[in-house]
């Protein structure tokens, strides 16, 4: 199948690029990213150009530009990232960028907000000093909150920030603390996450453990119970919103719905095939992008929609099932689902499936009793 000439109509409407350099690497974090010192970044910008120009990428409505830090270029790089996209955002209703606290500047704040990006999203994990040196961020809470109120004050009003839970010897109390502090931002969007100690990162080697089950599930139901005190509505597994702010890109993904991802290690979902990029900086460099290339089939077709739309708390259509894989989602799952419902994990009303909190709560459960018998 081909992923370049296919029709105005069905071409995808979410365009992601990646830009992996990081200015030092976070003690949790196993994303693709690179450290910035000595890399070199025009190179990268030039086979990332390249491989934008390859796809004949129609009119989009949400670009999303994360890393790896895109805020960590130079602000000469960070203006011909902008250029390189500016011939796409004809239309975009919504255009994100992720930035970090310690290398954002005013200026660079002004590049974006004259090039269309009206949506940031601020690596700001936690509002506490010693946690945040802990995990091996380099900026202050006092720092994150500046920055939140710079661009606030230049007219970036749709702000999402990342909170981490489960960290080294973080506490119930301090989390809540942090949650207070995080309100007091008045932002509508916050993205939260479970520390996850991955192989390959400072926390593996330093041996730090993951906070025990019980433990992580009380973390999120303080912050579960706090947001939505407070007007944030969960509208997936772990990321709230306050109403119409829910991000409109990451919805491309939770709807199953195709897009361009343009970058090294980004993942694409375009005209019926995934792709993953290579995470190799030197032959992403020469060109050579694909590291894997899976043509949907009807299989999988059906595993794909049910691990993205069922991390939604408005779950999907029975209509909008049946349209995607010409099956009877309730025939079709009828044995899980005695179960799945009874419990309460799953509940099937007007047209909707979806999860209730616990389901969520619960999700690889649930997604393992619904595809095991694919
Ligand atoms: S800034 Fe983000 S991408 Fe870079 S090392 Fe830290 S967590 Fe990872």
């Amino acid at each position: 199948m081909n992923i370049t000439n296919i029709p105005n109509n069905k071409r995808p409407e979410a365009l992601y690029i990646h830009t992996p350099f990081c200015e030092h690497i976070c003690y949790y974090c196993d994303y693709t990213r690179i450290l910035l010192s000595g890399q070199n970044v025009d190179l990268y910008l030039t086979a990332l150009e390249n491989e934008l120009t390859s796809y004949q990428v129609g009119n989009v409505s949400t670009i999303y530009i994360g890393g790896g830090t895109p805020s960590a270029l130079d602000e000469v790089a960070f203006k011909r990232l902008f250029q390189m996209v500016d011939p796409y955002r004809k239309g975009v209703k919504e255009f994100t960028v992720e930035v970090n606290v310690e290398n954002l500047t005013e200026n660079k704040l002004l590049i974006m907000k004259n090039h269309g990006v009206n949506r940031l999203s601020i690596g700001v994990q936690s509002l506490h000093d010693e946690t945040l040196k802990k995990a091996g961020r380099y900026h202050t809470a006092g720092e994150a909150i500046k920055m939140i109120n710079l661009a606030k004050s230049l007219g970036f009003n749709n702000i999402s920030v990342d909170l981490i839970y489960g960290l080294p010897n973080q506490t119930l109390e301090e989390l809540s603390e942090d949650i207070d502090l995080y309100l007091a931002l008045d932002l509508p969007h916050i993205a939260t996450y479970a520390l996850s100690v991955a192989p390959h990162t400072m926390f593996k080697n330093l041996l730090v453990e993951e906070v025990s089950d019980e433990m992580s599930r009380m973390m999120f139901d303080l912050i579960l119970n706090k947001l939505r005190a407070h007007g944030y509505r969960r509208y997936e597994v772990s990321t709230f919103a306050k109403q119409g702010y829910e991000c409109q890109h990451n919805l491309t993904y939770w709807n199953d719905e195709e897009y361009y991802g343009i970058g090294l290690g980004a993942g694409g979902y375009v005209n019926g095939v995934r792709y993953l990029n290579t995470k190799n900086l030197s032959s992403y460099n020469k060109g050579n992008y694909r590291l894997e290339v899976d043509e949907v089939n009807p299989a999988s077709r059906i595993e794909y929609f049910l691990l993205t739309n069922l991390r939604k708390a408005d779950g999907f259509s029975l209509l909008k099932f049946k349209e995607v894989t010409n099956l009877d989602f309730s025939e079709l799952f009828a044995k899980p689902l005695v179960n799945l419902v009874k419990y309460g994990l799953i509940e099937i009303s007007n047209d909707r499936v979806f999860c209730s909190d616990e389901g969520l709560m619960k999700l690889d459960y649930v997604l393992f009793s619904l595809i095991k018998d694919l």
